[in-house]
């Protein structure tokens, strides 16, 4: 049993505990592992995505619909990302997916299709139907000519993107080809 509970207490050190989602310490750790491929040259990108108007989303039906959001929210980006892609809560209600081995374009469809995916999921909260729309920005390895592409580079650019995305109204996605919506 003590075992057990130390596997737990392990687990939640590094994880989050409403969505399971590897939590930032978790995350970082795995990105400064992947920076020696990162160094290499091998294609990688970060995704910085963020829900709209969370804020009122929390006012309209309380802070434990808010979690269930959040939660519903995980599951589809761990739906929508593969297996060997790195799917985090980076804090609040933000998340960053690092995608490894993927091209450029492969970036796009994959984010549009977790945008997609947000639109075409009901969000339903004690018998009430939550708009729900996220914003999202994308950096890639191959924007990264003068400098090193390092795992602080890149989320720093994706988040700079996500910014863009705010601005521009959000429910969109902005990289390095500019702003998408869905
Ligand atoms: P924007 O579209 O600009 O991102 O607006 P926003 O309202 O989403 O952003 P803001 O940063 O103003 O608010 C984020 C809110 O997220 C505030 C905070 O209470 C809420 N929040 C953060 N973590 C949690 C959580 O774990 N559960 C719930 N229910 N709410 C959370
Ligand atoms: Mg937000
Ligand atoms: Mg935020």
């Amino acid at each position: 049993e003590q075992k057990q509970n130390e596997a737990r207490i392990q687990h939640l050190a590094r994880h989050d505990a409403l969505t399971d989602l590897p939590n930032r310490i978790e995350f970082l750790e795995q990105m400064a592992k992947t920076e020696a491929s990162l160094s290499r040259g091998e294609m990688a990108a970060v995704l910085y995505i963020d829900l709209d108007h969370f804020k009122t989303i929390n006012d309209s039906i309380g802070h434990l619909g808010g979690d269930y959001i959040l939660q519903r929210f995980a599951d589809i980006l761990v739906s929508q990302t593969r297996s060997m892609d790195v799917v985090a809560r980076f804090g609040g209600e933000e998340f960053i997916v690092v995608f490894s081995a993927v091209e450029h374009g492969d970036v796009r469809q994959f984010v549009q299709r977790i945008l997609e995916a947000v639109h075409e999921e009901r969000f339903v909260f004690n018998d009430k139907d939550i708009p729900v729309t996220v914003s999202a920005g994308v950096a890639g390895i191959e924007e990264f000519v003068d400098q090193p592409a390092t795992p602080d580079a890149l989320i720093a650019g994706a988040d700079d993107r996500l910014y863009l995305a705010k601005q521009a109204g959000r429910d969109c996605l902005v990289d390095a080809s500019g702003t998408l919506r869905i």
